[in-house]
């Protein structure tokens, strides 16, 4: 449904950059900007759609498409959220790195799923 397209592409883009602001809330007060700003940058995973043929197309699932955007990349995400980082004394933000690609496939999953 094409007339759809602007409140799509506000809700997309509203989901990429304004949820990890709210997500950033559930981190420590003093990694609360640095990981807004990861999950930010975790859009970088877009760079597989320069793969693909043609680069964008509304009509095209990325979830299950892309390279970055298979199955097998989100597990490793999802694993990525629940890593027990203090426990092990691993760096903190991988986690915000991986909540921040965990809720990109879900912004990319309603995008198909929730407009067409
Ligand atoms: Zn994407």
């Amino acid at each position: 449904m094409i007339e759809n397209l602007p409140w799509r592409t506000i809700t997309h883009y509203g989901l990429h950059l304004l949820a990890p602001l709210l997500i950033a809330l559930f981190f420590k007060k003093e990694h609360r900007v640095k990981a807004y700003l990861i999950m930010l940058a975790t859009i970088v995973v877009d760079l597989d759609h320069l793969f693909a043929d043609p680069i964008f197309d509304p009509n095209r699932m990325s979830i299950g498409f892309h390279p970055l955007h298979s199955y097998f990349a989100i597990a490793i995400y999802v694993i990525m959220c629940v890593i027990p980082y203090e426990k092990l004394h691993w760096p903190w933000w991988l986690r915000a790195i991986g909540v921040g690609l965990v809720f990109h496939m879900i912004t990319d999953w309603q995008d198909y799923v929730l407009w067409l």
